[in-house]
């Protein structure tokens, strides 16, 4: 089920980054133990009133960080609500006006923010946006968090009704291929839809739907998500690279996993490392595709060695399958449909609840919770949630003591029985029985 996304724009110094932290926030446990990755992170996933959004943050997008209209101009195209940031306290810009008509023409969904709006009393820059022909701005801090639910709720309101998926046939895999320019996204899609297994059609998308194309693998229908905008990528090369980003990140959201391609020659670049961490954050599953080995000596190509590299370079997502393939010569492409089949496969594993209490308790025994000041950790029951990332949702005693790393030796024993490889193993701890 894809998210709705919800773009942060505005000229530089309006506040983007500090908004988009604290919206958030409340996931970024999850990559900061990665020393630099918090750092221009541009997409995290936020829960308000029980509806999932993604949010991006477009001064992450740009190789311009002063272009904000470029910036805009992109999240007009992909975003369903725009989130307009002004800085009460240097009032409207020139450059605020020229944005603010860009949006305004877009006929988009605009909601405007007057930040660092410090006394929330007072109605700043209220007359000047209603001039602008905008409906009533919401009055934040995105440092202090004033407004911050009233900034919510107003894109709640503006986001279409929650709408379930419409019903077709149900594909084995929904994959995106993802990964930064000239790395072979588009070569490798070309192989794959040339295999001789695979059977091509393609499915136009509805009104501003991307166009997917879908393909038989093995007789097993697979979609491969936005192949029209990896082509027009390939198309358009260079002109715009936060544009290939966020349509990315757009055709992750409606995928089960992301192939997540790497370019052997030049090593992985911090952006390699990004995606990978959106795909973690948006629970998706995640295959390393180490692309070009062609280019390589013979002695480089090893898939073992490879594998142990790329464990170290990604250890947030140290689940995922490695393949090295080049997607020229075709050598080692075969593998990659089976993996991320299976990697989807994982995905759909339901774990009997009478089982996975046996093994929690097992675990539980084994190696009990460290204790703090005196109070420890005690499990009553789990059950695995019904979603889409593999969830298992534990009642205990208090959430507050649950410690990191019991967190992940409980995690490694639920891989070590299940597998879930190539996925994000989501716990979730609650206070309670679980049986009220
Ligand atoms: P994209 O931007 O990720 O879609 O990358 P492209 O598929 O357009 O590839 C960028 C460049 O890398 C092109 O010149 C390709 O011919 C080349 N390329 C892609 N895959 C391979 C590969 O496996 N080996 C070699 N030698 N070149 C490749």
């Amino acid at each position: 089920m894809a998210r709705p996304l919800i773009a942060l724009v505005g000229r530089p110094n309006t506040g983007k980054s500090t908004l988009f932290n604290r919206l958030v926030g409340w996931r970024k446990a999850i990559v900061d133990s990665v020393p630099g990755l918090t750092r221009d992170r541009l997409y995290g996933v936020t829960e308000w009133r029980g509806r999932e959004f993604s949010v991006v943050d477009t001064a992450g997008l740009g190789l311009d960080q002063n272009d904000a209209q470029g910036q805009t101009r992109v999240a007009i195209e992909e975003a369903q609500v725009l989130v307009f940031l002004l800085d009460v306290r240097q009032g409207l810009t020139a450059i605020d006006r020229d944005l603010a008509d860009l949006l305004r023409r877009s006929g988009r969904k605009v909601l405007v923010a007057a930040n660092k709006a410090d006394d929330p009393r007072r109605e700043y820059l209220r007359s000047e946006v209603l001039e602008l022909g905008f409906p009533e701005p919401v009055m934040l801090s995105g440092q202090h968090g004033i407004g911050v639910d009233d900034l919510l709720d107003r894109v709640l309101e503006l986001l279409p009704p929650f709408q379930a998926e419409p019903e077709g046939e149900e594909a084995a895999a929904r994959l995106a291929i993802m990964g930064r320019p000239n790395v072979g996204k588009s070569s490798l899609l070309n192989h794959l839809l040339g295999g001789e297994r695979s059977l091509v059609s393609e499915k136009p998308g509805t009104t501003r739907d991307p166009v997917d194309t879908e393909i038989r693998f093995d007789g097993l229908p697979v979609v491969l998500v936005d192949t029209a905008g990896i082509r027009r990528r390939a198309a358009a090369r260079d002109r715009l690279e936060h544009f290939s980003l966020l349509r990315g990140i757009k055709a992750m959201e409606r995928a089960d996993a992301v192939l997540l391609v790497l370019d052997a020659t030049t090593g992985v670049l911090s952006q390699d490392q990004h995606v990978a961490s959106y795909a973690l954050e948006a629970g998706k599953g995640l295959v390393l595709v180490v692309n070009k080995i062609d280019l390589l000596e013979r002695g480089e190509r090893n898939q073992a060695v490879w594998q142990k590299q790329m464990l170290h370079e990604f250890k947030f997502v140290s689940h995922a399958p490695v393949i090295t393939l080049s997607a020229k010569t075709g050598q080692g492409v075969a593998k990659l449909l089976p993996t991320a089949l299976e990697v989807v496969g994982q995905r759909r594993l339901r774990i009997p609840t009478n089982e996975l209490n046996r093994l929690l308790r097992e675990a539980f025994a084994e190696r009990p919770p460290p204790s703090y000041h005196g109070r420890r950790l005690s499990l009553k029951y789990a059950t695995q949630a019904n979603s889409e990332t593999p969830t298992v949702v534990l009642f205990v005693n208090d959430s507050g003591l649950v410690h990191f790393s019991y967190r992940r030796y409980l995690e490694n024993r639920l891989r070590q029985r299940y597998g879930f490889a190539g996925n994000p193993v989501r716990l979730v701890f609650r206070a309670g029985s679980g049986r009220d």
